[in-house]
């Protein structure tokens, strides 16, 4: 058996928000729970980057399944790699609205770290959608402590 993380990027369609998102993701967090998905997933200026983490057939159909879902279009597939360890490992799916993502330094900081300027999932190399969700999730987990 075989642990994945598959990254991808999607377009929200016209006059899908984020409080759709968070219906769907009601949803969803029941499937991945049973499925053993893990992720997160960031909404932000029209735009999702979504981390899910999971057994490699079990991934691959969610994945597929999600990318013809008529709420978003133009979905990337950024990276697929093996994992040894998840990185969001307590979330059935996090959802981070970028929007209200911490302060203003704090996202600074993250773009700074992801080595963007503004989150763009779309122009985002692998590593550096990578790097902009762990960084999201370790933000997100000093909110919690
Ligand atoms: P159902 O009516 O329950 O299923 C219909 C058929 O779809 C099933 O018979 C089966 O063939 C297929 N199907 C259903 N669920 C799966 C599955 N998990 N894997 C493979 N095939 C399946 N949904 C999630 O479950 N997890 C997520 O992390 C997730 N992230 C999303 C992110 C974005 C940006 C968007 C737009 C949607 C996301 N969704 C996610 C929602 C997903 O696209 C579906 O809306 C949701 O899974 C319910 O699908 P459905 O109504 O077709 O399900």
């Amino acid at each position: 058996m075989h642990t994945i993380r598959l990254i991808y990027s999607s377009h929200a369609r016209e006059g899908v928000g984020y409080r759709d998102f968070l219906a769907i993701m009601e949803k969803a967090s029941e499937t991945n729970s049973e499925l053993k998905i893990t992720g997160i997933l960031c909404y932000g200026a029209g735009k999702f980057l979504q981390a899910l983490e999971g057994e490699r057939m079990v991934v691959n159909a969610l994945y597929h399944h999600i990318s013809v879902d008529e709420r978003h279009a133009h979905c990337q597939l950024l990276s697929v790699e093996d994992i040894e360890v998840r990185d969001y490992a307590e979330w059935t799916m996090k959802v981070v609205d970028w929007s209200h993502a911490g302060s203003v330094d704090s996202r600074a900081l993250l773009l700074d770290g992801s080595g963007m300027t503004h989150f763009d999932p779309d122009l985002m190399s692998a590593a550096q959608a990578s790097r902009f969700l762990r960084g999201l999730a370790a933000a997100e987990r000093e909110l919690l402590e």
